[in-house]
């Protein structure tokens, strides 16, 4: 939208359209659901008006007149200029005031509201039609002139700033507003502003417009309609304010939605101890209670409250205070909650006694209220049990897995400035220990009882176990999708990423963050929310999980575990309802374990390099690499083939004849082999071969692009006795496992096929392995061979490939990096601006699935695949699996299920279920 240039001259409808909805004294043009032409604040307004709440009377002119204000340069819509008075003698008659009455003035306040709310970026005034006739009326009318002339000096200040734009003119001046005050508190000889009186601010209202005068070379308004026309004029114009905007990238709001103008009748919380404000929530917010809760403040406006220059009293008090009033609450919010049919949040002023109500809208809730309102609201027959599984955000609930820290530990931590920098919020929960810079460190620490935190520019193979070591994990660079991410998420830790703040020097052994004098040391202590992605000097203390300690650690009796009962009758009634099988990211037998506790129905990809990193494994996978001719080669797959057999009984085993799907090795080699010439040297002497060999074998098998170079199913292709042997090693263990009394259903899996040659290529070997096991073994069991689809070409061809696959996995994490042509590993440095800056993606397309460009692919893939092999098994293991988004969208293509990591499971069985209720 473009901001406002010259009115456009138009010729004006025959009859104007209405703008302009009235609220107040039982009746209201709007409702509830008008939130798109009202905004969320004027719909509520008319909604609670309808119910017959005692609401001061206004009208609300609608986001429309917004939205023509910006495509016609700032011009009002044709019958605004009319409608407008007219609204405003209907709210004169409401009340039995008039607008610049010297004797019984009406004040309004115009106030700001859009569809979706956009807490305080917007503008708001308060006490309009204030000037030097009205104000006397007002004091004489109360009996009190400082009240009188406080809250003009107020309106001055606030519509100097809004209106007239007087702010301060350099980054370091102050309000000029609030300098002028200060001079009068330091004239008065007087601390607060409560102690000037009643002629000190009568001279603030002068030296205000004074100073208007002077910096912005405009007289203050003294006409009530001329103030209420800049008034409306500026909050139109706070839509496409700096603030309003950035918030808006951030939240995806669009542009054209517009914001409507609220003009109230003002009442006053500040006109006497028998007045008051305050603000509440039907329930509890924080842990869904079902407990009246809020504060207020007696002779005090709203602000006040908000500034927290007097400390409010809990809302209970009120009943003291004002039984009346507290009595009248209490109803407003049991018919609230009746008639939304969900927890709300309101602002109510009392003035001189009487109750009015300002605001209320849904309340925002933590995770935890969310699944309790919603359950205990289905008891008391409020929603129905598909409501509740609607009402509770898919996403929430991986923060009922996780540590979180006290909230007043970490707000004390900011308040001492030890908040250092921000990352990626990659795997949530709360996180505290001593800095490893090296994954050995990280062990070594850990054995010693510490709690670590690993931190690195970026973790590879190489670091994984010392990444399971670890508590947390933060780096230095990489996105949603980088291996720390990645891998992270899958073994349940802490992580942030991502985090371009720090510098971290691996051979001073110092972590530096960019812009702040701080050096820390490798055990020095730091904690990380990767919830938020936050990075904070010093430990917090956190908080366990109460699922977690019923599910994983078995540490705690589920009959002492409320919390963990509400998690699980939500899990109950969402599998109910949900099509899409749900199966998780796993590699190592825990992993498999804790995915099944929270409701995995199998394994939907393990990674079989993370197991080559194992005690005893590393060795021989390096003599693998070395080999020089096929038969060292051969001899060292050897070697490897009992610990992978081993690993993948464990998993089998794990798992109890869930369906595991095994993908072959995936990743470019050279991962495998130490980088630098002290740990070369190491590993030559090791294997007592020249440290040359170890050297040139390093060199020839640097890539300038590893990921789409040597590695995926080409591995398997030019070096076939690799998927032999791990084609051996899955159909051993379940031969084992199958012989011990245990079903299994090996689906094994071939990466990054492109073309259905390389397919047939790999399932020949792998199906010729099966038959030699199966005879060799004497047990007979089903087994699939299938892929993953994670390059264009092999979801443009995939009728073909289907013709030869027993399933398909989109690997969405590869297939987002080939499709957008963005490295997975290196775009955190422009996608960050892509999405808060550009706009170009609504989304971090690594996180949430572009369902457009890499969406519209897997539909094409899916399409052609049916109408070849209809019985195909359809899956997705990329990140995306657990994404809420992301599933519902694998819902509507027809995918038979997801697979995400562990700690997502609970997540992905609520979004699968929430796609099959489909919308509201
Ligand atoms: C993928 O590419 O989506 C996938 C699951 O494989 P990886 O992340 O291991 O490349
Ligand atoms: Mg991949």
């Amino acid at each position: 939208m473009a901001r406002p240039q010259a009115r456009a001259a138009r010729p004006a409808p025959a009859r104007a359209r209405r703008r302009i909805y009235w609220f107040g004294g039982g009746r209201a043009d709007g409702r509830a659901d008008m939130k798109a032409l009202l905004g969320g604040k004027g719909a509520n307004l008319a909604e609670m008006a309808r119910l017959g709440l005692p609401v001061p009377p206004g009208f609300t002119i609608s986001t429309e007149a917004c939205t023509y204000y910006y495509a016609h340069g700032g011009g009002y819509p044709p019958g605004l200029k009319e409608q407008v008075p007219a609204a405003l003698a209907r709210v004169e008659k409401a009340v039995g005031r008039r607008f610049g009455d010297p004797q019984k003035p009406l004040l309004v306040s115009v106030r700001s509201g859009a569809r979706a709310s956009m807490p305080g970026m917007m503008d708001t005034i308060l006490n309009l039609g204030l000037n030097d006739r009205t104000v006397a009326g007002l004091a004489r009318e109360t009996g009190n002139p400082r009240f009188a002339y406080d809250c003009y000096r107020r309106f001055v200040q606030m519509y100097g700033d809004v209106v007239l734009g007087l702010k301060p003119e350099t980054k370091t001046e102050r309000d000029p507003f609030e300098t002028v005050l200060e001079e009068k508190k330091r004239a008065r000889r007087v601390k607060l502003d409560t102690d000037l009186d009643a002629d000190a601010l009568r001279e603030l209202v002068a030296e205000f417009k004074a100073l208007v005068r002077t910096r912005k070379g405009v007289r203050f308004p003294e006409e009530p309609e001329e103030q209420l026309w800049g008034a409306i004029g500026a909050v139109f114009g706070s839509w496409m304010n700096e603030r309003a905007i950035v918030y808006r990238r951030l939240n995806a709001i669009p542009d054209t939605w517009g914001t409507a103008v609220n003009v109230q009748a003002m009442v006053f919380g500040n006109m006497g101890p028998d007045s008051g404000t305050g603000v509440a929530f039907t329930r509890d917010p924080a842990t869904g209670e079902n407990v009246f809760y809020g504060e207020f403040l007696m002779n005090a406006q709203g602000e006040d409250v908000v500034a927290g220059v007097r400390t409010p009293l809990p809302i209970a008090a009120l009943e003291r205070e004002n039984p009346k009033a507290y009595a009248q609450l209490m109803k407003i919010r049991r018919t609230l909650e009746r008639h939304y049919r969900d927890v709300m949040d309101i602002e109510f002023t009392i003035q001189q006694g009487t109750l009015y109500m300002l605001q209320c809208r849904v309340g925002k809730r933590t995770a935890l209220a969310a699944v309790r309102i919603a359950l205990d609201m289905v008891r008391e027959r409020l929603i129905t049990r598909d409501e509740a599984l609607r009402r509770v955000e898919p996403d929430g609930l991986e923060q009922l897995l996780r540590p979180t820290f006290d909230a007043k530990a970490k707000d004390a931590a900011v308040a001492a400035g030890r908040l250092l920098a921000r990352g990626l919020a990659a795997g949530p929960g709360a996180a505290a220990g001593r800095i490893a810079f090296h994954a050995d460190e990280a062990e070594a620490r850990t054995a010693r009882g510490e709690s670590v935190i690993l931190v690195r520019i970026e973790t590879s193979p190489e670091d994984l176990r010392g990444m399971a070591a670890s508590r947390g994990i933060l780096t230095a660079r990489g996105g949603m999708t980088s291996h720390a991410a990645l891998v992270g998420r899958q073994m349940g830790k802490v992580c942030v990423v991502g985090c371009e703040a720090l510098l971290i020097d691996y051979e001073a052994g110092t972590l530096r963050v960019s812009g702040r004098d701080v050096v820390l040391r490798e055990g020095d202590e730091v904690a990380i929310d990767g919830s938020t992605g936050e990075v904070f000097q010093g430990a917090i203390p956190a908080a366990p999980s109460e699922v977690v300690q019923v599910l994983i650690d078995r540490t705690r009796d589920p009959a002492t575990a409320p919390v963990y009962r509400m998690f699980a009758q939500l899990m109950k009634w969402a599998d109910q309802v949900r099509r899409l099988g749900i199966r998780a990211n796993a590699d190592q037998p825990d992993q498999g374990a804790a995915a099944a506790a929270f409701g995995a129905e199998g394994i939907g990809l393990c990674r079989t390099e993370h197991m080559f990193f194992g005690e005893g494994k590393l060795g021989p996978m390096r003599e693998m690499i070395l080999a020089e001719t096929v038969e060292e080669r051969r001899a060292a797959l050897s070697k490897l083939l009992p610990f992978q057999r081993a690993d993948f009984e464990g998993i089998f085993e794990v798992m109890q004849g869930r369906p595991v799907t095994i993908r072959t090795i995936d990743p470019p080699l050279h991962e495998f082999l130490p980088h630098d010439e002290a740990a070369q040297r190491e590993l030559a002497a090791q294997m007592r071969i020249p440290f040359e060999r170890v050297r040139d074998r390093v060199e020839a098998l640097h890539e300038f692009n590893p990921m789409l170079g040597f590695r995926g199913c080409r591995l398997g292709i030019v070096y076939p006795e690799i998927t032999e042997m791990q084609a051996r090693a899955i159909f051993e263990a379940a031969a084992h496992v199958r012989k011990a009394g245990t079903t299994v259903e090996p689906e094994v899996m071939i990466p990054l096929v492109g073309h259905v040659k390389e397919l047939m290529l790999q399932a020949a070997i792998v199906r010729r392995v099966a038959d030699e096991v199966m005879k060799q073994e004497g047990v007979r069991f089903r087994y699939l061979v299938g892929t993953m689809i994670e390059v264009p070409r092999g979801a443009l061809t995939a009728d073909e490939i289907a013709a030869v696959a027993d399933f398909f996995s989109f690997g969405t994490n590869d297939l987002t990096q080939t499709t957008l042509g963005v490295s997975r590993d290196d775009a955190g440095r422009f996608l960050v601006p892509y999405v808060d800056r550009f706009n170009i993606y609504p989304r971090d397309p690594f996180q949430s699935l572009d369902q457009d460009g890499v969406g519209a692919l897997m539909k094409l893939a899916v399409e052609k695949a049916r109408r070849a092999r209809p019985d195909l098994k359809l899956g997705i293991c990329g990140e995306h699996g657990g994404e809420p988004a992301s599933v519902r969208f694998c819902h509507a293509i027809g995918l038979d299920y997801v697979s995400c990591s562990p700690y997502r499971v609970p997540v992905a069985r609520l979004a699968a279920a929430q796609a099959a209720l489909g919308p509201d």
